[in-house]
């Protein structure tokens, strides 16, 4: 090996060193023995937009058995906390895309939310599919929808989902102007469904063990998902799953 070549070796050894100091410093420390965990953040550019999730967009850069959180339909009294408890006793941080008019009627649960250390996104202020709107009317609910995540937690909001993750070319086209990052999901829990718990547990449970890794959707205001988040996360945790929290980026 020249001398140059080796100097180069160096430097790329360096560097490698110093991504891996890096990672570690964006893992969420734990200080309770034996939880799930979240063993990464992964921020995402936003600048000129971007979209994720295979429901309608590419994949996220996730790694086999990694899987990200998302919560969608809150911030809700009577369901919200208890997600919030069950996460928080797994040490495990989670995306929620708020919708609007709720955190306007709670604002105090969506700075819960945030100071619990997970991030939140916007899912539209009204919550009602964008093609029903005329494009005006999209934009207005679209910055609506961000000027109460805003409002409510005093920080600006980068990451957007759309209401049954229906775009529409205008409010995608918007959001990219906006350097929002659009998050569709690659593995629905069907929570909404309002099934038993079990059902719901063997059915994401079942959809993750096939793809391997992914965004996975929930919905915070659901009764039933209270029951299957607990549970669900101590299968991560048996089966060897590890939790990155998607965020945006700096
Ligand atoms: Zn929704």
């Amino acid at each position: 090996m020249s001398r140059r070549i080796q100097h180069l070796a160096a430097i790329l050894a360096g560097l490698a060193l110093w991504s891996v100091a890096g990672a570690a410093s964006a893992a969420i420390t734990c200080a309770t023995p034996g939880a799930l965990g979240t063993s990464r953040v992964l921020r995402i550019p936003t600048q000129g937009g971007a979209e994720y999730g295979t429901f309608r967009y590419g994949p996220l850069p996730l790694k086999a058995k990694e899987v990200v959180l998302t919560f969608d339909d809150g911030p809700v009294a009577a369901t919200t906390p208890k997600i919030l408890a069950a996460l928080k006793s797994q040490c495990v941080r989670a995306t929620f895309f708020m919708i609007g008019k709720r955190v306007d009627a709670d604002p105090a649960l969506a700075r819960q939310v945030q100071a619990d250390g997970h991030v939140i996104g916007s899912h539209s202020w009204a919550h009602v599919p964008m093609s029903t709107l005329s494009p005006a009317d999209q934009i207005a609910d679209f910055d609506r929808g961000l000027a109460s995540n805003q409002q409510a937690t005093g920080k600006p909001t980068r990451l957007y989902r759309f209401p049954e993750f229906k775009h529409t070319p205008e409010l995608l086209a918007y959001a990219e102007r906006k350097n929002i990052a659009v998050i569709a999901a690659d593995i629905s829990s069907e929570d909404w469904r309002g099934q038993a718990a079990e059902v719901t547990l063997a059915r994401v449970l079942e959809r993750l063990d096939a793809r391997g890794s992914g965004i996975i959707l929930f919905h915070d205001n659901q009764a039933h998902t209270v029951e299957v988040i607990p549970r669900f996360l101590e299968a991560l945790k048996a089966r060897g799953y590890k939790v990155v929290q998607l965020a945006p980026a700096l």
